[in-house]
């Protein structure tokens, strides 16, 4: 399988976001212009996510999805619609920084994590990047019970 990739522009964070918990590869960040994103697109062969009329019209030689809707949940259902996506990889990827995280013996993050997550949580990962402890349990649950597919 191909890994498909995508650079998401200022207006489309939380699909970002989204799309990091079912474990994508997408950059995303508030201080990108659009020239970055554009020369990231073409640079790291990413698929550009835009919901700006300017940067769509200057993205004739990349490729890009511009983003319809205005709620995440739409916008979400296009981008998995539009590539076709359907295998997930869900909390795989860090949801702030876009690191692949790495799986992790729940004694080694025993003080980064209240006590009733330990207590109650068996597989955690972190980030090698930005240091964030994840665990798989309540939180991954209901918020994939909020997407829905
Ligand atoms: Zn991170």
């Amino acid at each position: 399988m191909v890994e498909i990739k995508f650079v998401a522009d200022v207006m489309v964070g939380k699909l970002a976001r989204w799309l990091r918990v079912l474990g994508f590869d997408v950059v995303y960040s508030n201080v990108l212009d659009d020239d970055e994103i554009i020369r990231m697109a073409k640079s790291e062969n990413r698929i550009i996510l835009t919901r700006d009329n300017r940067l769509a019209a200057r993205c004739r030689n990349s490729q890009y999805l511009f983003v319809e809707s205005d709620a995440y949940k739409e916008q979400l259902q296009q981008v998995l619609g539009a590539f076709g996506l359907k295998d997930f990889n869900v909390f795989s990827r860090c949801l702030e920084c876009n690191t692949p995280l790495q799986e992790v013996d729940k004694e080694t993050v025993f003080e980064r994590i209240p006590p009733f997550i330990y207590l109650t949580q068996n597989r955690f990962a972190t980030c090698p990047t930005c240091k964030r402890v994840y665990w798989h349990g309540t939180h991954a649950d209901e918020m994939l019970k909020r997407i829905q597919f």
